[in-house]
């Protein structure tokens, strides 16, 4: 099979702007959907689903009862998604007892579902009588009694479940297909036996985080082929039942920038699946993921149809679903329909609107994309479904479309379209939705309908379940406004045929436009249009030399930033912000030739240096906003005849000192910051990364900083930065760096005589992340991985103490073994390199005595393979270790301590207060009460709740520790700027000459 080395992209840019794709996608429209035709259609099937509504045990009556966007709603999905994890009674009952409690069921508001909901405030008050207020100590008699009511919750989310699941084995869920086919064909009282019904069964289960999880999956999937095969007895992949498969499931790797590895592993195994569903001519499906592996996902497709075209000509089963939702979705069907007819194949395809559209836009607004890959209104997504749904009839030669939905005007317009064209097609749905409005379809025996069927056990379906209660419970969805009868039909079928006239969500740039703060702008590295001036940049780049000041050049400095404080202290605050949005917007302009620096001197990966400039553009801007928010001058309250006013201005000469682990971000907030208060800086950048520090020197200068207001003094810490501290003009120090330096400049400090200047200290930390049993295990590993091994652990902030529940621990520490040997280490420049080398050999040797010792003294979990002869790389590893304590000091680099827990929570954080770090933490639980209490006993600056640890993000997250991790105040935070002046209270006796004129005038 072929691997693309450098592939074009076959679909435009992801970013066009919504309205001028909409207007696209219209063209022709009109003609082709007749929308009255639908409603008349439709309404019949509406009304008829409205006259018997479901069961009051169904999802959409619980959904109607407690929707997600209310307290209730909320608890019971959250409840869903954990709860059936959860392998300890402790952990269950406060999980229990924390989502219960915080909803209130009312049995006696009445209404429709009166039984459930009494059911429910029975529940509730059970709980409430039984828990704990906390998820602490409960007596015995307690909690025989919280037992009770956690394994009804635990039986009721169960019964949840199963509306979503066909069965629990293929086997099963082939008996349940069997039974449900036989029932409607004896409905329809269909005179061939065939009910038009076909399944398309899927094995449910998180996406595979390791080799031992993805080969599972294709064993299941294999399996369930074998079964279908065995038990088909129609001709043709259109009558038989057939399976969807997702490739995540089946690599850990599935992502564009591993292209090399989808092609030569991922696809070998797609083949084992393709051959047995293809000797056996049922259909195979690869169902839709994300949209940063849409391109990807056409050259598979691309790769394995030129491979079916030669082992199976005739096959007419292969498949895959595409997302209407995307703006790029028409083009991915003239894609598919090309290589279909290339390769002289016919494929099905799936067309569905997308279910991870929450997903989607979260991305794109936190790598500050410049728009969204999807649609940003509901309508736009169904006007993309009917223009899809249009290609892939006028593609008939090439392609079998399917229609999968459970909106019925949708329905109704799909299938007025395919009848006037004469098109074969099929329409799908989700086993568990939309069974009402495809009973009255179906009515109509010439139309076959697919139901795609979850298979799996209950701990398999809790993603599944949750995407789906979201999907039920979406204000937006059709299938919750059917069910909800405030909702008239008319609105319910509203022609969406009327594209908007604005976007319905602000693109990213525009995420703080409530502060009047731009965004910076990302790069999405899935995007070939994006990252190719990155790659061509780091191909071009030199790291320039620079040379060391001498202590006479500071000496001169010195004098001179001193000259220079006077003036550009004077300079109005506006024109001192403006110098730094001037020098954010040239950063952001120059955003490739500073990502090569950082790949070039500081060997950091291309999605590393691109979220490193984007913090330091942030700085620039925050700073300067920041500064006209805060430093202007304020009038004081005060006695008649008398003015008040408080003025801040700048300290004098400030010295930055920056590390090489963010040799621009840290380097620029420093100086922003300094320079912005109205100081003269004197900048010391690290002695590894001089050449990204001169440069953004240069742009500064440039911006228009005064050159007696900055000065750049490369050298030694030992030398150039014990001169800068310890001479008497500085005014002020702000170091970012170890704990051992900083110590050593505050003694410097304070032995000086003269004034006694403020030390602004960022240090390191023995950074912590407690896992307890309700967390999710794959989750909780995305974490791990990116929090201790991204930048090759080489962060303040990256996760050092790994400290899981023991009921949970083999699981967990077996993911993150499986984790590690999927990581690629390698050359920072390669876009699959995830882990690229440490800084310097100094860094290298100690790293390797650490892990030397540890070797010895702890139990090796794993490490990465390393097969690179990139020099000074070292394999990410896992240790186990008896005790909290047993970690004792801090190791900048790839290496993760794991600590089992038990018992209280509370000891748990007690430890680690008690290592005296403060800088991060993370908390993965879904104990909500617990999460917060924790982060209430923690004594540690920045708390990260059910997520990774690393990457804070300017004013959004400030930064910086307490205790041996720093002295604040926050980088990137409201107080960070005041540091940085000197005050000023200025009184005026407004009466000394002679009177107070104000007050006679009556001016008070
Ligand atoms: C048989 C079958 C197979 C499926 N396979 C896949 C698959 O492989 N991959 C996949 O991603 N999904 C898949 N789905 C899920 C599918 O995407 C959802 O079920 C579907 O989106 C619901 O659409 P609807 O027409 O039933 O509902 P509707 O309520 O009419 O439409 C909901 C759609 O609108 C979108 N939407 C909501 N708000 C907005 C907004 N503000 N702007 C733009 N769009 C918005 C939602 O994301 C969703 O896509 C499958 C569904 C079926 C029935």
């Amino acid at each position: 099979m072929s691997s693309p080395h450098l592939p074009a992209a076959r679909l435009p840019y992801p970013y066009r702007e919504e309205l001028a794709v909409l207007a696209g996608l219209m063209q022709g429209l009109a003609d082709n959907v007749d929308w009255p035709a639908a409603v008349r259609t439709a309404r019949p099937w509406v009304q008829a689903v409205r006259d018997k509504p479901a069961p009051f045990w169904a999802m959409e009556s619980l959904l109607r009862e407690y929707p997600i966007s209310s307290a209730e709603g909320l608890a019971l999905m959250r409840l869903a998604e954990a709860l059936l994890r959860v392998p300890d009674a402790e952990t269950a009952i406060a999980l229990t007892a924390d989502q219960l409690g915080k909803a209130e069921f009312d049995a006696a508001s009445g209404g429709p579902h009166k039984m459930l909901a009494s059911l429910s405030a029975s529940a509730i008050a059970l709980s409430k009588k039984f828990l704990p207020e906390s998820d602490g100590d409960a007596g015995l008699f307690k909690r025989l009694g919280a037992q009770t009511v956690v394994a009804a919750t635990v039986r009721a989310i169960q019964l949840l479940g199963r509306q979503f699941v066909l069965g629990r084995s293929i086997k099963e869920a082939m008996g349940e297909a069997a039974a449900a086919r036989k029932a409607h064909a004896s409905a329809q009282r269909s005179p061939t036996g065939d009910s038009g019904l076909r399944f398309s069964y899927d094995m449910l289960g998180e996406g595979a985080r390791t080799e031992a999880d993805a080969l599972r999956y294709l064993a299941s999937y294999l399996n369930a082929i074998h079964s279908i095969a065995a038990a088909k007895n129609t001709a043709g992949p259109e009558a038989a039942d057939g399976i969807s498969i997702k490739l995540s499931a089946l690599f850990s790797r599935y992502e564009d920038a591993q292209r090399e590895r989808v092609f030569n592993e991922l696809l070998p195994r797609v083949w084992q699946l393709i051959e047995p569903a293809a000797r056996a001519d049922i259909n195979l499906t690869i169902d839709a993921e994300e949209s940063d592996r849409l391109e990807l996902s056409l050259d598979v497709l691309d790769a394995l149809s030129s491979r079916i075209a030669a082992a199976f000509p005739q096959w007419r089963g292969f498949g895959l679903a595409v997302q209407a939702y995307q703006t790029r979705a028409l083009q991915v069907v003239d894609e598919v329909a090309r290589i279909a007819r290339t390769n002289e194949l016919r494929v099905m395809v799936r067309l569905v609107k997308g279910a991870y559209w929450d997903g989607e836009i979260k991305r794109a607004q936190e790598l500050g994309l410049a728009g969204y890959p999807v649609f940003t209104h509901k309508h736009h997504t169904d006007i993309s479904y009917l223009a899809c749904a249009r290609a892939l009839i006028a593609n008939a030669d090439v392609i079998y479309p399917q229609f999968a939905t459970h909106n019925a005007g949708t329905i109704a317009a799909i299938i007025g379209m395919a009848k006037a064209k004469g098109a074969a097609y099929e329409m799908q749905r989700l086993h568990g939705m939309g069974e009402g409005v495809y009973r009255e379809v179906m009515r109509d025996p010439s139309i076959p309908v697919r139901v795609y069927a979850p298979v799996g056990e209950h701990r398999d379906l809790l993603a599944y379940l949750v995407r789906r209660l979201l999907e039920n419970g979406a204000n937006s969805s059709f299938v919750h406004q059917l069910s909800d009868h405030a909702v008239d039909v008319d609105a319910l079928l509203a022609s969406p045929l009327v594209p908007a006239t604005s976007v319905g969500i602000a693109p990213p740039a525009a995420l703080y436009a409530a502060t009047g703060r731009v965004n910076s702008t990302g790069v999405d590295l899935a995007c070939i249009e994006e990252r190719a001036p990155l790659d061509r940049a780091v191909a071009a780049t030199t790291v320039p030399a620079v040379n060391d000041a001498s202590p006479a050049d500071v000496d001169a400095a010195m004098a001179r930033l001193q000259r220079g404080f006077t003036p550009w202290n004077a300079t109005p605050l506006a024109e001192r912000a403006a110098v730094l949005r001037r020098a954010a917007d040239a950063l952001a302009a120059r955003l490739p030739e500073f990502c090569g620096l950082l790949v070039k001197e500081a060997h950091k990966t291309l999605g590393d240096c691109v979220a490193e400039v984007r913090e330091a553009i942030d700085f620039c801007r925050y700073y300067a906003d920041q500064a006209e928010a805060r430093l202007q001058t304020q009038a004081l309250p005060g006695p008649t005849g008398e003015s008040n006013e408080l003025h801040l201005h700048g300290r004098g000469v400030f010295v930055c000192i920056s590390p090489w682990n963010f040799p621009l971000a840290i380097f620029a907030g420093q100086i922003a910051a300094a320079l912005v208060a109205g100081n003269s800086v004197a900048a010391k950048p690290a002695e590894q990364t001089p050449a990204v520090a001169l440069r953004f020197v240069e742009l500064l200068h440039q911006a228009g900083v005064p050159a007696d207001a900055l000065a750049l003094l490369h050298g030694p810490g030992e030398t150039i930065g014990a001169a800068l501290v310890a001479d008497a003009r500085t005014a002020g120090v702000c170091f970012t760096g170890s704990t051992a330096v900083a110590r050593l400049i505050n003694r410097t400090l304070a032995l000086k005589d003269g004034p006694i200047v403020p030390l602004i200290a960022e240090t390191g930390g023995i950074n912590a992340m407690i896992v307890d049993s309700s967390a999710l295990p794959e989750q909780v590993v995305d974490a791990v991985v990116q929090s201790a091994f991204r930048s090759a652990g080489q962060r303040c902030s990256a996760l050092r103490l790994l400290c899981v529940h023991e009921g949970v621990a083999d699981s967990v520490i077996e993911m993150i073994r499986g984790a590690l040997k999927e990581l690629k280490v390698d050359d920072p420049a390669l876009l699959a390199t995830d882990v690229g080398p440490v800084i310097d050999a100094d860094a290298f040797e100690g790293i390797n005595a650490h892990i030397a010792r540890l070797r010895a003294q702890a139990t090796l979990i794993g490490e990465a393979p390393v097969s690179s002869t990139f020099p000074r790389l070292i394999a990410p590893v896992a240790f186990e270790l008896p005790r909290i304590a047993d970690v004792t000091q801090e190791i900048f680099g790839p290496v993760l301590h794991i600590v089992r827990w038990g018992g209280d929570v509370s000891a748990v954080i007690a430890q680690i207060n008690a290592l005296g770090y403060g800088l991060t933490l993370g908390i993965q639980t879904r104990i909500d009460s617990r999460a917060l209490r924790v982060a209430a006993a923690a004594r540690i600056g920045n708390v990260y709740v059910n997520r990774n640890m690393i990457g804070a993000v300017v004013g959004v997250q400030p930064f910086g520790g307490e205790g041996l991790s720093g002295t604040g105040p926050k980088a990137g935070g409201p107080h960070y700027l005041y540091r940085f002046c000197a005050e000023q209270a200025l009184t005026i006796n407004t009466a000394a000459a002679g009177g107070n004129a104000a007050l006679l005038a009556g001016l008070h």
